[in-house]
């Protein structure tokens, strides 16, 4: 059995941890101390390293985590990520903790981004800085449309994968989410759940497929509801689904 916590970080990173019997593996150290910390109160021997793409807050801790631990690191092909012992791409499957994981390329936020995928009875996703509960990442490397295609790829997952992001910057999202589609009402209750939950200092992920088609606007460039939406607001440019995901983007960049 496989359980998964979150150790929060900086102001807004969650480092995933993933252990199994006395065995862990985190997802994205961005710094040591906090890992380390909860390595120790657990009695969890570092096992492996997931990395999803070079930013700083993702892999700052391999360093210090190398030191104490000769481990297997799982990473883009970015040869920026030295300390990266297995470079992975679309296709390839590794087996963390006995559970395979199917490697994504979602590219857009930088260009070596990945994300990890497991099947089975209950999926689960570890998505970086891909997608976020109620949002997504910056383009900053990628184009539009490269990361328009990226999501698709993430919405075609089974609806009831675990969506495991890297950062609780739920709230903010989902308050642009309802400047974008004011009059969705799966998309309120969920701005309600979650302030209730950052109200008790709880974090607001892991959260789901099915709930990210029905909030999420970066998901929802291809639906009727928010073209009307957007229409409605003076702000439909364009017809493809990329075209939509760059408006809206370009907006949440400046909201
Ligand atoms: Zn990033």
């Amino acid at each position: 059995m496989l359980s998964i916590s979150p150790i929060p970080a900086f102001n807004d990173n969650y480092i995933w941890l993933l252990e199994k019997a006395s065995q862990a593996v985190v997802v994205d150290p961005g710094e040591a101390p906090p890992v380390l910390r909860a390595l120790e109160e657990r009695g969890l021997q570092l096992a492996g390293i997931l990395i999803t793409h070079h930013h700083f807050d993702h892999v700052g801790a391999l360093p210090e985590l190398l030191a104490i631990a000769d481990v297997p690191v799982w990473g883009p092909h970015n040869p920026a990520i030295e300390q990266v012992s297995q470079r992975l791409g679309a296709g390839d499957r590794v087996t963390v903790l006995g559970h395979d994981f199917d490697v994504l390329e979602v590219p857009g936020h930088t260009l070596d981004h990945i994300a990890y995928f497991h099947g089975g009875e209950q999926p689960l996703l570890f998505c970086g800085d891909t997608l976020f509960a109620g949002g997504c990442g910056r383009v900053f490397e990628g184009t539009p449309a490269m990361m328009h295609a990226s999501l698709q790829a993430l919405a075609a997952l089974p609806q009831n994968t675990l969506v495991y992001c890297a950062h609780e910057y739920t709230l903010a999202n989902l308050a642009f989410a309802r400047a974008v589609e004011p009059d969705n009402s799966a998309l309120a209750q969920r701005a309600t759940r979650a302030q209730e939950l950052r109200q008790r200092n709880e974090p607001t992920v892991p959260s789901s497929i099915d709930l990210e088609l029905a909030t999420n606007p970066f998901l929802r460039c291809n639906t009727t509801a928010l073209r009307n939406a957007l229409s409605q607001q003076g702000r439909l440019e364009g017809d493809s689904g990329a075209e939509v995901f760059a408006t809206v983007r370009a907006w949440k960049d400046h909201f």
